[in-house]
């Protein structure tokens, strides 16, 4: 009889794997296609410019989940304050927007507080996207901003996407709008006007920090090990026709790990081919000017015409992010096959990405581009189109029925954070450890 590799074989090395091998007192091993664990939350780089696949803060109503984040990176972690804006017709905006209204005209401010008090648009239930935005925040605001920014983030009308995931956007106290309009500072979106950050290393340094302590308890984390074929064992799982397990969990996205088994139901497959998502192209540029490059962290691009959706400045997350002297920004493209953007190679998008942030303003014609790199990403945001409930609870049945475990982003398939990806393996460490 073959020996058990481990009891739990955790399928993919991202944050979900690394945090529940962290986590579990039973034996376990994680396998990792790649040879760098840390998956959407990897940072990468070149000559000391380093960059996050998207800026990464750490942040969390969940106490225990940030307390146990903060915790993993012992003296790696510095608290910063949130300064985002929003690119808006060639001014700065503060974020959220809805926060900012007195840095617009004034007759947009107008048109926005009163299309905000005076809300004539259809109440809940919503059975699209687009009519929740109109009813929580307004006319003027969504026109003006919501439209246009979740357009060119999800690629898709929002009519045409769901509502299951809104409660991440919150929704602002009437007070705020009113006092924003007329010119008294406030906050929105307080859970994460503070965050924390690794000083070293970039957001990777988390799923480094949780590999770490993996090993510590004996487990095992094999990068390198693509997982291709699963089948039962009269004890469990057999993974590559080579490893054995008790007990399987998944990170993995949903259909390549379907294309791991065999005798998937039909239905259940269709389900998870339909299960729609953006990818991503990240294109990091190393800039010989550090002063006016790390105030800001980021800047949401409403503005159709240009690539990015939102700038980051990875020198306001860490000042170690680039060389002294330098900055490090990353510009966040979603895109897919045939929008003619997915098709452009590195040079070609980031020559054009740097061309961009030139003609508004965030680059000056002098700066010089002494670093670039892209990076790509296939599966980066989960779409809520209007079939997802339906497919995703298909699916999470089959799995339940195998007795699988799924955990993380595209294995649970929800627009999650690195928070609620560790409330979810922390619960489930729990509930494995119970035996
Ligand atoms: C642009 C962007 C910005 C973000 N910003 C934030 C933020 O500010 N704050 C925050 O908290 N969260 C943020 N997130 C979310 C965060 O990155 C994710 O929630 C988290 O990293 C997901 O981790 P995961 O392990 O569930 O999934 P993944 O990171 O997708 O990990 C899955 C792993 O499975 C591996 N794998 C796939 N196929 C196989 C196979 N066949 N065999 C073996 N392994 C396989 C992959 O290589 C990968 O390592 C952001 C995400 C994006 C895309």
């Amino acid at each position: 009889m073959r020996a058990m590799n481990a009891d739990v074989g955790i399928l993919g090395g991202g944050l979900s794997g690394l945090s529940l091998a962290a986590l579990l007192g039973r034996d376990a091993e994680v396998l990792e296609a790649t040879d760098t664990p840390g998956g959407l939350a990897r940072t990468f780089g070149r000559n000391g410019f380093l960059s996050d696949i998207g800026g990464h803060i750490m942040f969390s109503k969940d106490q225990e989940v940030l307390d146990l984040m903060v915790a993993a990176l012992g003296d790696n972690v510095a608290k910063r304050r949130r300064n985002n804006k929003i690119l808006y017709q060639g001014r700065y905006v503060k974020y959220p927007f809805e926060n900012g209204l007195d840095a617009l005209p004034k007759e947009d401010a107008y048109d926005c507080l009163i299309s905000f008090l005076q809300n004539d648009a259809k109440p809940p239930p919503h059975a699209n996207f687009e009519e929740w935005m109109y009813f929580t925040l307004g006319r003027g605001i969504t026109d003006r901003y919501l439209l246009p920014y979740n357009r060119k983030i999800w690629k898709r009308d929002p009519k045409q996407m769901g509502t299951e995931w809104v409660e991440r956007v919150p929704r602002p106290p009437l007070e705020d709008v009113v006092k924003s309009a007329i010119g008294i500072e406030t906050e929105g979106y307080l859970h994460q006007l503070y965050f924390h950050y690794p000083i070293h290393g970039g957001i990777e340094s988390l799923p480094r920090a949780f590999a770490a302590q993996a090993r510590a308890r004996g487990h095992r984390v094999v990068t390198g090990c693509r997982v291709e074929k699963i089948r039962r064992s009269a004890g469990g799982w057999v993974v590559n026709d080579e490893r054995e397990y008790r007990h399987l969990v998944t990170t993995m996205p949903i259909l390549p790990f379907l294309l791991t088994l065999a005798d998937v139901p039909g239905p259940v497959m269709e389900a998870a081919r339909k299960l729609e998502y953006n990818s991503l192209r990240v294109v990091m540029l190393g800039i010989d000017r550090r002063e006016g490059l790390d105030e800001l962290t980021a800047a949401y691009v409403p503005d159709p015409a240009l690539l990015a959706h939102r700038v980051c400045f990875n020198n306001a997350f860490s000042p170690e992010l680039a060389p002294p002297g330098c900055a490090s920004l990353q510009c966040e493209i979603t895109t897919n096959p045939g929008d003619g953007v997915f098709e452009l190679d590195d040079d070609t998008l980031a020559a054009r990405v740097h061309a961009e942030l030139v003609s508004v303003g965030i680059l000056r014609a002098t700066d010089r581009v002494v670093e670039q790199m892209v990076q790509r990403e296939r599966f980066a945001y989960v779409v809520y189109d209007l079939g997802y409930a339906a497919r995703v609870k298909l699916i999470a049945d089959y799995l339940a029925s195998l007795g699988m475990h799924a955990a993380g982003r595209f294995a649970e398939y929800r627009y999650i954070n690195m928070d609620a990806c560790i409330r979810r393996t922390l619960d489930l460490s729990r509930e494995l450890d119970r035996g």
